[in-house]
């Protein structure tokens, strides 16, 4: 089997093929690695990947034991972001001040993809600590959009977005604080998912703000989205915020037939999420999946999420906040610094090359400020109230018999980049996708067409653990879809 046809198909069947003997168990590796290169190299590469373990994930594919256990990842190449502890590369969060680190442990993440099989043949770039929409702000150079090489990935994934969207690999891992895999996702037109806070293990994940952070999950389909989900789910007791749920099969859905598959399903729209400002083209690419929706069988309503306008000032002083805190470790005395002048020259100057680049100088200096004693109450606890609010909202509506919601995940297309100069239009981008992090429910996005021959977005999102209703809307909507998701 070429190649490309390897990549071309989902996951889970080449898996299925390795395990049988049917494929050779380095072939998507080595397919994988051929694309990397082809993508990533030279100086209109992408940029999208910093660190490879090609001995490594060779190594592991030699060693799969194919005839015992179950591995439903056998031989499948997954990218990890930056940011996830790997004892086998770098993990330098996009940062110079962790050049050069490597992880003495594993994330959770990592040990599970291991245990199910996949190989780990790469990191990708991010925006430095996962700040930023754009994967602009890395220390190691900004990540392209695969398809338009003038234009942004989104971010802070972008790394693990573009990889994906270039058919490097089938399946990534990003995180997400406030909308950093879902919003790529949309950008790049590929399928991304933030788990419900607490479904996924954070141990190794490196922490920018930790009442928001999830590991989640790129697919080139919902199939490959819902697989990569499905390994890495589950209570960790290296993390006590993962929640004991149990996890159900998100695949469940995958074939489910019939021409009402999503019968009894009730879809809301939320309508602080379709503005009027929406852009027109993107609104009928969204009407046109809504008429998908109630082709299959689902009940759509007009709701309401009425604190949602609220979500963007809340999330820039709880995110910066924690992170002020979460990053005083980064103390230039046990990571990255390297003086090499003398005295207090030398080490003003290694600050100055070595430390934190200015997004994250940024977000410290404003989670230290909201923080401070005579500012606290102002901001800080103002926003934490507020923040309940936005939570309420999603109880609300779900209590009131809404199965999931669907809305556009950013407001744009992928922008060009350097042309968001002012940090309050970067964080716009993140209008729709920040509510979820606030309140802790899941949510995906996933291709619904093109403008201009650049990807647009839909986003679900459902109740606290029910990924499973959100995958099933999501897997009928791709199917019903078909080639127009993509067009
Ligand atoms: N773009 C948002 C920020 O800059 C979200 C980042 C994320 O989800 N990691 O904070």
């Amino acid at each position: 089997m070429s190649a490309e046809a390897l990549l071309s198909r989902p996951a889970a069947d080449v898996a299925a093929d390795i395990v049988a003997g049917r494929v050779p168990r380095d072939a998507a590796l080595d397919a994988s690695l051929a694309a990397m290169d082809a993508a990533n190299a030279g100086p209109d590469g992408l940029n999208a990947v910093l660190w490879t373990d090609t001995p490594g994930a060779r190594a592991d594919a030699a060693a799969l034991s194919l005839d015992t256990g179950d591995l439903p990842l056998a031989g499948i190449p997954v990218a990890v972001k930056d940011n996830i502890a790997t004892r086998t590369m770098p993990t330098t969060c996009g940062s110079k001040i962790l050049e050069g680190y490597v992880s003495p442990f594993e994330a959770t993440v990592i040990a599970k993809l291991r245990a199910a099989g996949a190989v780990l043949p790469m990191k990708t770039n991010m925006d430095e600590f996962a700040m930023g929409s754009s994967t602009e702000n890395s220390a190691w150079g900004i990540t392209r959009h695969p398809l338009d090489h003038t234009r942004v990935p989104g971010g802070s994934s972008g790394g693990s977005a573009a990889v994906v969207a270039a058919g490097v690999t089938r399946i990534a891992l990003g995180s997400e604080t406030g909308g950093s895999v879902r919003q790529p996702a949309a950008f790049c037109g590929i399928v991304g998912v933030k788990p419900t806070y607490g479904r996924v293990s954070r141990h190794g994940l490196v922490a920018f703000a930790s009442s928001l952070d999830q590991v989640g999950v790129f697919g080139q389909s919902v199939d490959d989205a819902a697989l990569g989900l499905q390994v890495i789910a589950g209570a960790d007791p290296l993390d006590s915020t993962s929640v004991s749920v149990p996890v159900p099969d998100y695949r469940a859905s995958r074939e489910s037939g019939g021409d009402k598959p999503l019968d009894g399903v009730v879809v809301g729209l939320p309508e602080e999420y379709w503005p009027d400002s929406l852009d027109a083209r993107m609104r009928e690419l969204l009407d046109r999946a809504v008429q998908r929706l109630i082709a299959l069988g689902a009940d759509v309503r007009k709701v309401s999420l009425p604190h949602t306008s609220l979500a963007i000032p809340v999330y820039y002083i709880v995110a910066p906040a924690e992170a002020s805190s979460n990053l005083a470790r980064f103390d230039g005395v046990r990571y990255g610094l390297r003086v090499e002048g003398d005295g207090l020259r030398g080490m003003y100057e290694a600050t100055r090359s070595q430390g934190f680049g200015p997004e994250v100088t940024r977000r410290i200096l404003l989670g230290t400020y909201v923080l401070s004693a005579g500012y606290y109450d102002a901001y800080y606890k103002r926003a934490m109230a507020v923040r309940r609010l936005i939570g309420d909202d999603f109880t609300k509506v779900f209590a009131s018999g809404v199965h999931v919601l669907f809305t556009p995940t950013t407001p744009t297309t992928a922008f060009v980049a350097g042309s968001k100069k002012d940090p309050y239009e970067m964080y716009m981008s993140d209008i729709f996708t920040a509510t979820a992090n606030l309140a802790g429910v899941p949510a995906m996005s996933q291709p619904i067409g093109r403008i201009d021959g650049l990807p647009v977005g839909g986003q679900l999102l459902a109740s606290h653990f029910d990924e499973a209703t959100m995958f099933r809307v999501a897997y009928a909507l791709e199917r019903a879809l078909g080639g127009e998701a993509h067009s």
